[in-house]
């Protein structure tokens, strides 16, 4: 057996960690340089050298790894995954059963008790998420567990752990039968195309369910729709369904056209009758005051970072100039969708960003709804960066 590394916790974070605080974080630990191996066990000890927890090691962000329970004697083995990950099916037997919605996520890191991977489920198939190379080094007992609890067409896998935190893009299939893709999931009726082994992305961002759905079901009929950073269009594939007048998609990357074309096809929505623009937001922005265009719904979903030829784009700071810009734009008592996955702030601060740029603006606004994650996406409470996804429609008056 391995030897189990003992991590020394400063004093003022010992009871955080009793109380079920998962993230082994860098600045809670005296003696990090007796780390050496990741996927090594570790015990979280206070001065006395009492056990608190123990966890794994694996480098991710600013974590160093995961705790994984509190049960000194319970060994981190194949029945270790397979009792946790069995828990996480329960939770999900109503999702599996709704033949409305075929995609979904089936284990969510520390939400369902183990940091460091996901598990998401498409129509058969189960696509697990690693994100170190500590996690990763459990993969024959996730594999093992799966294969004794689930039915599945194949498995495959996304490797997110480079030592830039980024996408490994090597084969992504682990066993099965290999897919044809796409393969076409449902999402509350409507067909979404996906590929399980094209890179880091597939096609759907699968947190985003409620908020597909408010729009197609609230906030679309006769309207003129503009999606920004709109990748395969799965918001306007919503919003078509609800009988959106017209959408304009806008993204940067090339290969946005013919997945959003896609998209549209595979709902038999014919895409000649939508907008498809590749072109960078901001510059779109420019383009639609000049033109004096206006929009009764724009959904704005930007990535945590992006950075364009000219422009550096960081949620963080630059969000509300992102609303001021997008306010210009929509019509009178129209809604802007606004949406972020940056765990660094919370939903409080986010709707600072949407008072200040309504403020900035002179104009008012009212909050009509919001929305986190959904409950496949299981959180942990003791972690609410864990809850990173907030979306909030307002209404511009
Ligand atoms: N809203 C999408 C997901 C967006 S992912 C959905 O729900 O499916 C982020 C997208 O932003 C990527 O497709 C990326 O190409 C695009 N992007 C990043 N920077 C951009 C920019 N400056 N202008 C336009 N698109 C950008």
């Amino acid at each position: 057996m391995t030897k189990v590394i003992e991590l020394n916790v400063k004093s003022n974070y010992i009871a955080e960690y009793k109380k079920g605080y998962p993230l082994i974080n860098k600045d809670t630990i005296m003696n990090t340089n007796a780390l050496k191996e990741e996927g090594s066990i570790v015990h979280l000890i206070d001065e006395n050298r009492q056990f608190i927890t123990k966890g794994y090691y694996g480098k991710q962000n600013k974590g160093l790894g995961w705790v994984l329970t509190h049960n000194k004697t319970e060994a981190i083995d194949f029945a270790f995954f397979k009792s946790r990950l069995e828990v996480a099916l329960n939770a999900r037997q109503s999702f599996y059963k709704n033949t409305e919605t075929t995609a979904f996520r089936v284990f969510n890191g520390e939400g369902d008790g183990i940091g460091g991977f996901t598990i998401d489920y498409f129509d058969g198939y189960y696509l697990i998420n690693w994100y170190s190379a500590g996690i990763y080094s459990f993969k024959d007992h996730v594999i093992s567990a799966i294969d004794e609890l689930c039915d599945y067409k194949a498995i495959y896998e996304k490797k997110r752990f480079d030592t830039k935190g980024q996408y490994i893009d090597d084969d992504d299939f682990v066993k099965g039968t290999r897919g044809e893709f796409p393969i076409i999931v449902k999402e509350n009726g409507m067909n979404y195309a996906v590929y399980l082994n094209d890179g880091a992305m597939v096609g759907i961002f699968l947190d985003q369910r409620k908020v597909r759905k408010a729009i197609r079901d609230e906030y679309s009929k006769g309207k003129n729709v503009l999606n920004t950073f709109s990748y395969t269009g799965a918001f306007s594939v919503a919003a078509a369904h609800g009988g959106a007048m017209k959408t304009t998609n806008v993204d940067l990357a090339k290969r946005s056209k013919s997945k959003t074309i896609e998209q549209f096809s595979v709902n038999s929505i014919d895409y000649e009758q939508q907008d498809i623009k590749v072109m960078d937001v901001f510059e779109y922005f420019k383009y639609a005051k000049r033109k004096e265009l206006k929009f009764d719904v724009v959904v704005l979903d930007p990535p945590s970072f992006a950075r364009s030829k000219k422009h550096t784009f960081s949620t963080a700071k630059d969000y509300p100039a992102l609303i001021k810009d997008t306010i210009a734009i929509t019509e009178k008592n129209g809604v802007i969708v606004a949406s972020t996955n940056n765990a660094s702030f919370g939903m409080r601060k986010f709707k600072g960003f949407v008072d200040k740029a309504f403020k900035e603006m002179n104009t008012n606004y009212k909050i009509l709804e919001e929305f986190s994650l959904p409950s496949d996406f299981k959180t942990n409470p003791i972690f609410p960066q864990g809850n990173y996804l907030k979306v909030l429609i307002v209404e511009k008056r």
